[in-house]
């Protein structure tokens, strides 16, 4: 019964990317970051039948049992990263790309860290372009200087750029922002940066994000059902 449930949303998923791939024209394929917070091994199960390999966790602990309990996965980490938990996700060789670098402290921390652990680890910068108060992330103006800062760290590797935007029952509203963020990196591409991925859209807006230049879009609920916590 779950079985058939996830296989639905998957094939409806699937689907709507499509669609909004074609209609924004684009010729390179937009990569569906399957966001497994808050959801069991169980499911994450199903989708490593399908093919998918890489999975979305926000939280440190979160992430680490899912890892005993799994084989095969590759992870990225989405949320907010505490630095005294950076030693951790370094120790993963499996943890392949960090999305929420947001502030000049947690690079460092991820640098030293990655350099102890022999590693180049890639992140993206997370950038708060609605300049929600309660959003972590980068001023947009500063998006810039904070990227050169970054990339003269020898263990960081800077690919691109994330945002989370506030959660709206029209996804219409996010577009503005979305345009933004690729603004922004065509803007660091004219300066010589090599910022590949646009890391943005969620549940409820990916198709929009997809539309304005999304390549990895964060797809949880849909994709998983509700979370559940315990
Ligand atoms: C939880 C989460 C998602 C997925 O959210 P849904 O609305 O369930 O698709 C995407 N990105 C980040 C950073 C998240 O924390």
């Amino acid at each position: 019964m779950v079985t058939k449930d996830l296989q639905t949303r998957l094939e409806e998923i699937n689907k709507r990317i499509d669609d909004a791939t074609r209609r924004s024209g684009r010729k390179d394929k937009v990569k569906l970051l399957p966001v497994s917070k808050g959801q069991s091994p169980e499911k994450i199960k199903y989708f490593q039948r399908q093919g998918f390999t890489i999975f979305g966790e926000s939280r440190v602990q979160e992430l680490r049992e899912k890892d005993e309990k799994l084989d095969g996965v590759e992870w990225h980490f989405i949320g907010h990263l505490q630095r005294n938990k950076v030693k951790y996700l370094m120790r993963m060789e499996n943890c392949t790309l960090i999305h929420s670098l947001d502030s000049w402290r947690l690079a460092r921390t991820i640098d030293k860290r990655a350099r102890k652990n022999n590693r180049k680890i890639p992140v993206l910068v997370q950038v708060n372009v609605a300049r929600d108060p309660n959003k972590f992330g980068i001023e947009p103006s500063e998006v810039k200087d904070f990227v050169y800062e970054v990339s003269k760290l020898e263990n960081i590797r800077v690919e691109g750029l994330m945002t989370i935007v506030p959660y709206s029952e029209n996804p219409e509203e996010a577009r503005p922002y979305f345009k933004q963020m690729n603004n922004l990196k065509n803007m660091l591409c004219d300066k010589g940066f090599n910022v590949k991925e646009l890391s943005m859209g969620m549940s409820n807006d990916f198709e929009v994000a997809i539309e304005e230049g999304a390549t990895i879009i964060r797809i949880g609920t849909k994709l998983f059902g509700e979370r559940v916590y315990n």
